[in-house]
């Protein structure tokens, strides 16, 4: 039974936030653009996996959590991970396009595209055995026995594994429901109230990874980002602001309530909290008094008072 289904992750959207009001000239536009086209492969990729765990049946009761965080030594956040009263399974779910070889000493993963070109990833193989030692250092402190397994599941045939790492379980997404019906059982370590308890307690302890403004987690200096308001037609950013709506000047659509999803962006890339002037600006109003109305929204949190009111995104329920 899939528990956290499937969900992209808040920082993709942010980044293609960000990269809407970036220059095509600023410096880290390239690196940015590389890093959205990654994550977003990433995300298809761990949607398709979630796709077949829920189809999946097995004889016994288990958990599937899409995109997990728990604290260890460390943050780890897990794409996939599987929880039973026999065992508990780690998947780091890959999407890379072309052909893969893994290497060891130094632990790498080495891809070729038909054209030649040839690029070098970290390996996921250290980073899945390093989940699974995590893991195991936070069941052992709560007295879970659970066995830890992991494998590195590759999501679309795209991906060609020319050679597999020695001692890794490798699945591609076709064997995951035959992989998990052959995983040994034998006598259960976990009653179902201890699995569910065990349930519990992961969905409490998950920590969102919250990278936000985003601005300030990737360095990016506030004077290059692009103010204004964004068009939901054309993307355009540079509304005017007409009496009671927003004018785009370059589509000629009028919205009424445009500023809404750029008051979202400002939270997100830019500052967690907003002035009257700082409205203003972004939203490249005429007047304070424009501003008052729009940072009356329901959206926001008001804190402070006069010159010292300031406004915050209010969280989601
Ligand atoms: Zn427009």
């Amino acid at each position: 039974m899939i528990v956290k289904k499937y969900s992209t992750t808040p920082y993709t959207e942010a980044l293609k936030v960000l990269i809407k009001r970036l220059n095509r000239n600023h410096p880290r536009y390239l690196d940015i653009k590389e890093e959205i086209r990654q994550k977003t492969a990433g995300d298809i990729g761990e949607e398709a996996v979630m796709r077949i765990l829920e189809q999946v049946k097995l004889p016994y009761r288990f958990y599937v959590f899409h995109n997990i965080s728990l604290f260890s030594e460390s943050l780890i956040q897990m794409d996939v991970l599987i929880i039973t009263p026999y065992y508990a399974l780690i998947l780091e779910v890959k999407n890379i396009r072309g052909e893969l070889t893994f290497t060891t000493n130094p632990s790498q993963l080495i891809r070729q595209l038909e054209n030649g070109e040839i690029n070098v990833f970290d390996s996921p193989v250290i980073q899945l055995e390093e989940y699974e030692y995590q893991l195991n250092l936070l069941f052992q402190k709560n007295n879970i026995p659970l066995p830890i397994f992991g494998a590195i599941t590759f999501a679309f045939s795209t991906s060609y594994i020319k050679a597999s790492p020695l001692k890794t379980t490798i699945l591609t997404r076709k064997q995951i429901k035959p992989f998990l019906r052959k995983m040994k059982t034998g006598k259960p370590l976990l009653t179902n109230n201890e699995l569910d308890n065990l349930k519990n307690y992961i969905l409490k302890a998950h920590k969102e990874f919250q990278p936000f403004p985003l601005i300030s987690y990737i360095s990016i200096n506030p004077d290059s980002i692009i103010q204004g308001v964004e068009c939901s037609y054309c993307s355009l950013i540079g509304m005017k602001k007409v009496q009671h709506n927003w004018f785009c000047p370059k589509c000629k659509n009028y919205q009424r309530n445009a500023h809404e999803k750029t008051l979202i962006d400002y939270f997100l890339i830019y500052k967690n909290t907003m002035s009257n002037i700082e409205c203003q600006h972004f939203l490249k109003l005429d007047n304070k008094h424009q501003a008052t109305r729009i940072l009356k929204n329901t959206m926001l949190v008001k804190t402070g008072r006069s010159r010292n009111t300031k406004y915050n995104i209010r969280s989601p329920q």
